[in-house]
């Protein structure tokens, strides 16, 4: 049996409920076969079996009180799965649906990608299944309080630098930040996504949607196209996507959807800059939902679905697709709705949002799939830009950090373009992105002998 089959084998004998983690296992492992044989001294050293097994995961209570005055308990997580080549680094995320296999499988994709970056950062991930809707502010608080009262040990600048993710914005960062500062009592770059005021980097609340387009622009011109009167379909109404809106409409593209998990908008004349404003402060001021947006603007609304079933099921034309929502999305049936739609390009702004099966079927039809680990990077990319300044206690102008996200998603396009010639799958994406984020982990874990 090859060495990748074993190792799929045997994280699906340990943990055999962890659905994503091995999906995520095995959309990496099968396309790294071609290694195995490229570089016999991973297989001796096990960096196979090694790199699939967390550094250290941490599970914890999280108990806070909310306004009617009754304790409630949640469960916090922090999987550091891997620091071979610099301290760990990954988001947080609060959801319902957070449990050990959903942050498992965050942290593992998290360590290729922040590898795929250039920078130092090894991988983790975190967080927890608090639901943050529809909770005042004074108990998201309370919450971030004694998330952090537990968390804080096990984290540092030089050790573990989390950030936001879904649920985590820059509210919840200011939270877990300033109750840091307090126990620790001192000031310094434990967090990224900070405020402005207090060491945050600007273009870092921009960078995923930002970088998620610039990558699929690199993705374009290798084929002579653009962005210009390109009608995109973008899911999601938080960070990434609205980054994203606001970069397709820059470019020149019209975007024609958005979500949340309530309901799916159409808007077929276009998101533009000044709805993009409007969606920004529905969203992050008066947290409130999308069908507003469509109540606003009289477009369509379609309550319950999500925007990839939407295109399917009313046969909408789309040029490109970012899905910047959640995890398994886009299964089959609206992938081959796609393709048939007249789809060419999927720049991934949320983490594994496309099934398997769906993923199988841009490949086999030739589309432009960048997968989320190379395409939505440019999110860590500039924490760990953020993390440079607050080492250096400097802050760089917007153009000078917008320029080094441009120069970076261009560099990871490279990056997975040459890994995959070189080993034999010329522009596959996601062979490309596995393999050149993987060779540098493995030769630092090598380089380390058996630790
Ligand atoms: P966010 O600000 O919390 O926004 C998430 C959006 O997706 C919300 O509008 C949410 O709707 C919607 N959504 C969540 N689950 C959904 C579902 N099942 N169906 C339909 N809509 C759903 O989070 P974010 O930071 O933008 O993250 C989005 C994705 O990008 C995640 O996969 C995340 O891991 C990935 N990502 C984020 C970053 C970053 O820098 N933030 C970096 C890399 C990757 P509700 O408001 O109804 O929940």
């Amino acid at each position: 049996m090859s060495v990748i089959q074993s190792v799929i084998d045997k994280v699906k004998q340990l943990d055999p409920d962890q659905n994503e983690f091995h999906q995520a296992v095995i959309e990496v492992m099968e396309t790294l076969e071609p290694t195995t044989r490229r570089h016999p001294e991973f297989v001796k050293a096990g960096i196979y079996e090694r790199i699939v097994e967390p550094e250290r995961t941490v599970i914890f209570r999280v108990p806070w009180t909310d306004d009617k005055g009754k304790v409630v308990v949640n469960r916090g997580f922090r999987v550091q799965f891997n620091n071979a080549i610099g301290p760990f680094k990954g988001g947080i995320r609060f959801h319902p649906s957070v449990n050990l296999s959903i942050i498992k499988f965050l942290g593992f994709e998290q360590t290729f990608k922040n590898s795929l970056t250039t920078l130092p950062m090894g991988g983790s991930k975190g967080g927890s299944d608090f639901d943050p809707k529809g909770k005042s502010d004074g108990e998201i608080m309370r919450f971030c309080q004694s998330f952090m009262r537990e968390l804080f040990r096990h984290i540092g600048p030089e050790t573990d630098v989390p950030a936001g993710d879904i649920g985590v914005g820059a509210r919840e960062i200011g939270y877990m930040y300033g109750y840091y500062k307090k126990i620790i009592n001192e000031h310094t770059g434990v967090l990224t996504g900070k405020g402005l005021e207090y060491g945050g980097s600007l273009i870092r609340p921009e960078a995923t949607g930002y970088g998620a387009v610039y990558f699929a622009a690199e993705m374009l011109a290798t084929r002579g196209l653009d962005f210009k009167n390109k009608l995109v379909a973008v899911s999601g109404a938080g960070n990434v996507a609205q980054f994203a809106v606001e970069k397709v409409n820059q470019m020149g593209g019209r975007v024609i959807s958005v979500c949340d998990s309530n309901a799916t908008v159409i808007d077929e004349k276009g998101i533009d800059n000044d709805k993009c404003c409007y969606l920004m402060e529905l969203k992050n001021v008066h947290r409130g939902r999308v069908r507003e947006y469509a109540d606003k603007y009289k477009t369509m609304c379609f309550d319950g679905k999500n925007v990839w079933d939407v295109i399917r099921e009313q046969g909408i034309k789309v040029d490109i697709a970012l899905p910047c929502a959640t995890q398994n999305e886009i299964d089959a049936e609206n992938a081959a709705a796609l393709v048939k739609n007249g789809c060419i390009c999927v720049a991934e702004g949320a983490n594994m949002p496309s099934t398997p099966e769906a993923v199988k079927i841009f490949q086999d039809n030739n589309l432009l799939y960048g997968p989320g680990k190379a395409t939505n990077a440019g999110g860590v990319a500039t924490s760990g830009l953020e993390m440079s300044q607050n080492s250096q206690k400097l802050s760089w102008t917007r153009e000078e950090v917008d320029n080094r996200l441009l120069i970076i998603m261009k560099s990871i396009h490279k990056s997975c373009l040459d890994a995959a010639e070189a080993y034999g799958r010329k522009g596959d994406y996601v062979m490309g992105a596995n393999t050149a984020g993987f060779i540098k982990v493995a030769r630092a874990m090598l380089a380390y002998g058996v630790v």
